[in-house]
């Protein structure tokens, strides 16, 4: 079995979803073919979400509208019979009949997790309409009835794992699944979701779970790059990383993967390849165990960062101490990404603000503290080994103009992190560009 996963610029029109519908034919392999929602929807759902929880009701109509109109025009164009127009139509008809009721009911985080996953759900439906109408054999899979995650907020994937085996086997003989990217089921068996961008993370956890023989994300880019195209012009994309390489820039910023995406792929040691639908015979990138090369790989930058100084003269040679300040992040489910410290102070980053001023009003009980927003990691990511000389001042040469705030070297060979301001991270990224890989 493999899992192609099949991003939203890549079904974002009818054509993209046509050259879709000829990858996924190109072989005979079985396999589980993962959608997001088309690019923009989540977008356009999110902002109704926004409308209704603002009680904005003449806001969210017309953007429901809106969206009710681009799904006419993209179901005419991706259909050419008029029977199954018709079916597309009735089943975008329902779809908009729960916009319809979400205007008169009472909003409220449960109805807008349910908003969210009207994307992938229709996106699913159309291209499965699409391939019976060119004959092609394929089942729905519905995600609603597998995806689950736990207490926690995290993917059970001992739970996905049995439930989808066992949906599996009610389709025996059939070569191809169509499912959902991103939503999923709670524990409490509402549906919910695997954070923005989350289709990545389904396909791996669901390649994870049917021990695929690979795990393909195809997107619109030709694998990952060396640096953030959105911020470089010069980049070129990387052949080979390890799975710690990839979730190192995934979790610092590569858009291209959701962060946590690695880990199942991981864990199972399926090999994951990054692909362009656009460029469908370029080499992409491919994301395994093996590692090569002790050199920079690659660039990552992650934005909304802040920056928490904890500066104690009294108590931070005590042992304990650092337990404590962890324990009140610990309290307030607020992972840590970088950490520095010294003999007064120690300087932490955190990119979920929500609980941001209870977790300084606790801390003041250990002496002064300074707080930083609007922050950006610049992570440099690569084989790095203690022996190999040079890197650092490499990198330090880069930066020579821009103020850095912290630097976190060692914590794992594959990753380098320093801490700018926001403002800084444009330039960061170009310079380490030119000296790094001599763009
Ligand atoms: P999809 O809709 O297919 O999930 P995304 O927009 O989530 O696609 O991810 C692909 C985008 O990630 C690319 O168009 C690119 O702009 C961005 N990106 C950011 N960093 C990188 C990188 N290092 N390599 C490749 N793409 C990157
Ligand atoms: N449609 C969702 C989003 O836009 C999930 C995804 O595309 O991966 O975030
Ligand atoms: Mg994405």
């Amino acid at each position: 079995m493999q899992v192609l996963k099949f991003g939203g610029t890549s079904v974002g029109k009818p054509e993209r979803m046509h050259s879709v519908a000829e990858i996924i034919t190109r072989d005979e392999e079985p396999k589980i073919v993962v959608l997001s929602a088309l690019s923009g929807t989540t977008n356009a759902l999110v902002s109704i979400g926004e409308s209704l929880a603002s009680d904005d009701k003449i806001a969210a109509q017309e953007k429901i509208d809106n969206l009710r109109s681009h799904y006419d025009a993209f179901l005419f164009d991706l259909l050419s019979t008029d029977a199954k127009r018709e079916e597309a139509k009735s089943i975008i008809d329902e779809h908009f009949e729960f916009f319809g009721i979400t205007l008169k009911i009472s909003f409220n985080e449960a109805l807008n997790r349910d908003i969210l996953a009207q994307g992938e759900l229709m996106s699913t439906k159309l291209f499965t309409l699409y391939l019976q109408e060119k004959g092609i054999n394929a089942a729905l899979l519905p995600a609603l009835e597998f995806m689950r995650t736990n207490e926690e907020g995290e993917p059970d994937l001992d739970k996905i794992q049995s439930l989808l085996k066992a949906k599996l086997e009610d389709f025996e003989g059939v070569p191809l699944f169509i499912t959902q990217g991103y939503i999923c089921k709670n524990y409490k068996g509402e549906i919910d979701n695997l954070q923005r961008g989350g289709s990545d993370y389904s396909a791996s956890l669901i390649g994870a779970a049917v021990n695929a023989q690979n795990i393909q994300i195809w997107t619109d880019i030709d694998g990952m790059h060396n640096n953030d195209p959105r911020v470089v012009d010069k980049t070129f994309p990387i052949a080979e990383l390890s799975f710690d390489e990839a979730a190192e820039l995934a979790y610092f910023g590569a858009k291209i993967l959701h962060p946590a995406s690695i880990w199942p792929a991981q864990k199972t040691g399926i090999p994951v390849k990054l692909l362009n639908t656009m460029q469908p015979d370029a080499k992409g990138t491919v994301i395994s165990n093996a590692t090569n090369s002790d050199d920079v790989k690659a660039l990552a930058a992650k934005d909304g960062i802040t920056a928490i100084k904890i500066k104690s003269t009294r108590m931070l040679l005590a042992y304990g101490f650092l337990r404590k300040v962890f324990e009140i992040f610990e309290k307030y489910k607020t992972p840590i990404d970088m950490i520095t410290t010294s003999e007064v102070a120690v300087s932490v980053t955190i990119d979920d603000n929500s609980n941001l001023e209870k977790i300084k009003k606790e801390l003041l009980q250990f002496g002064q503290v300074e707080v930083d927003t609007n922050q950006t990691i610049i992570c440099v990511v690569g084989n790095f080994v203690a022996e190999r000389k040079g890197i650092v001042h490499k990198i330090f040469d880069s930066l020579a103009d821009i103020p850095i705030r912290m630097i976190s070297y060692g914590g794992s060979r594959h990753n380098i992190s320093l801490l700018t301001d926001r403002s800084q991270k444009e330039a960061s990224l170009k310079k380490l560009n030119e000296h790094l890989f001599g763009l």
